[in-house]
């Protein structure tokens, strides 16, 4: 989610594995170390008011001149109904830099694996007895 409008979803690990869209390439790269975040240029829009087109298009790496005129739909992207990207070009991004970013995503994974209901009842190490 990007500025109050959902950017990519799908699938946990279909977006770990191939994210659809810059903003989430963004986040998976600045998962601390990993050699330093993947900088994003720029600050945050404000929500109030928003760039207009796509909202991630003052800050987005890669963004072209349609980014600034047109809405990029939320649709599927890489061919899997399932795993949705708001981005122009969620079928023609450059390949990943794919060691940093199996870092990343494998370290996002023990996060989420923590965090799945089953494991909500397993005490944390601060947990009182
Ligand atoms: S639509 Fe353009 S500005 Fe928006 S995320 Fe995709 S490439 Fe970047």
């Amino acid at each position: 989610m990007y500025l109050g409008q959902i950017v990519e979803e799908g699938p946990a690990e279909a977006v770990f594995a191939d994210p659809r869209h810059p903003y989430t390439r963004a986040l998976l790269a600045s998962v601390p170390g990993e050699g330093g975040a993947a900088p994003l240029e720029g600050d945050v829009p404000s929500p109030i008011a928003p760039p207009a087109a796509c909202r991630f298009h003052t800050r987005c790496p890669l963004a072209q001149p349609v980014c600034r005129t047109a809405d990029p739909a939320l649709a599927p992207a890489g061919g899997d109904a399932a795993h949705r990207s708001a981005c122009h070009f969620r079928d023609s991004l450059p390949p990943l830099e794919r060691r940093r970013h199996d870092a990343a995503g494998e370290r996002l994974r023990r996060l989420q694996r923590f965090f799945i209901p089953a494991n909500l009842d397993t005490p944390s190490p601060g947990d009182a007895a």
